[in-house]
């Protein structure tokens, strides 16, 4: 379970209401049950259930039994999409290691505004799925061509539709990259040129068919994972 705060050994935590109906309600827990629980920030501590009513549900924080495990600085970037393949990629991004999910609205995106909120619930959920004890930042929804404006030397795979052919490998780089995924309409002769430009910027095609921009995300996360990943 995740908890939205810093945890230590010895601390006793309310649970906010829909995570106290989930493990009074659904997991039906009582008195004394064990949980698991994680911060994000310190790693995940044994935990046992204090108290437990359709009122009020608190924990009694343990020892810790794992340290935090962070993922690689990798960045998804990615014009959101339908409802439903948006929160399919925010999911994706969470269980294949990216630590920082960037909706970003370019020249073809037709979503301009996302519930933040509701993608971020989404990333916890995979983390507690995948038995991480990470949680990806969902960061607002920003303009494209303002996110590049403060890019820094982050390095940025750019999944680019237009180079047919096949996955040219990425450069043995360690340190910080983003991986950037275009909206359905693809990016726009401008943004691609910009994006080309840039030196920080390696373009590369994952294949000669066009993949839909939810499967491009998870083809671009598994590559980067398994050239890059730890
Ligand atoms: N409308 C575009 C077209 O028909 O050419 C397709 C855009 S595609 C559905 C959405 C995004 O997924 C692209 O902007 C790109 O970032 C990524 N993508 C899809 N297939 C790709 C491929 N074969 N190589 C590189 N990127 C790809």
């Amino acid at each position: 379970l995740y908890l939205d705060r810093p945890l230590a050994p010895g601390q006793t935590v309310r649970l906010d209401p829909p995570q106290a109906h989930y493990l009074f309600s659904v997991m039906r827990r009582a008195p004394g049950d064990a949980v698991e629980v994680f911060d994000s920030r310190t790693g995940t501590y044994a935990a046992a259930v204090a108290e437990a009513s359709r009122k009020a549900v608190s924990l009694t924080v343990g020892d810790r039994t794992r340290p935090l495990r962070t993922p690689p600085d990798l960045w998804l970037v990615f014009a959101p999409i339908k409802k439903a393949r948006t929160d399919f990629i925010v999911e994706k991004a969470a269980e294949l290691g990216a630590c920082r999910i960037l909706p970003v609205q370019t020249d073809h995106t037709n979503a301009d505004r996302i519930r933040r909120d509701r993608l971020q619930a989404h990333a916890i959920e995979a983390a507690e799925q995948c038995g991480g004890n990470f949680v990806p930042e969902v960061a607002d929804i920003v303009r494209l061509s303002d996110l590049l404006d403060g890019w820094t030397d982050r390095r940025l795979m750019f999944c680019d539709e237009t180079l047919s052919g096949v996955f040219a490998a990425l450069p043995d780089e360690r340190g910080p990259w983003a991986i950037l995924i275009g909206p359905e309409g693809g990016f726009s002769d401008a943004e691609r040129a910009r994006l080309r430009a840039m030196p920080q910027s390696h373009p590369v095609s994952l294949g000669p068919r066009i993949l839909r921009a939810d499967t491009a995300a998870v083809a671009a996360l598994t590559l980067w994972q398994s050239t890059l990943g730890d």
